[in-house]
């Protein structure tokens, strides 16, 4: 499973890295990013979960 964060998108509420820090961490534009390639399997039940908490829907999953 891929995760990516729309940077045009997010607001930088900052909820994908406090649910999944395994995968989303906030960069120096006070945005979201994902910061592995592939998510690894015991952290994809938490990315979905921050992509469906995502308030603009910025982060598609694949
Ligand atoms: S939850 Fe959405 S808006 Fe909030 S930091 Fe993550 S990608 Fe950005």
């Amino acid at each position: 499973m891929k995760a990516h964060v729309d940077q045009d998108t997010c607001i930088g509420c900052g909820l994908c890295p406090s649910i999944c820090p395994e995968v989303f961490q906030m960069n120096d534009d006070g945005k979201a990013e994902e910061i592995v390639d592939e998510v690894p399997t015991t952290a994809e039940d938490s990315a979905k979960e921050a992509a469906d908490g995502c308030p603009v829907n910025a982060i598609s999953t694949s």
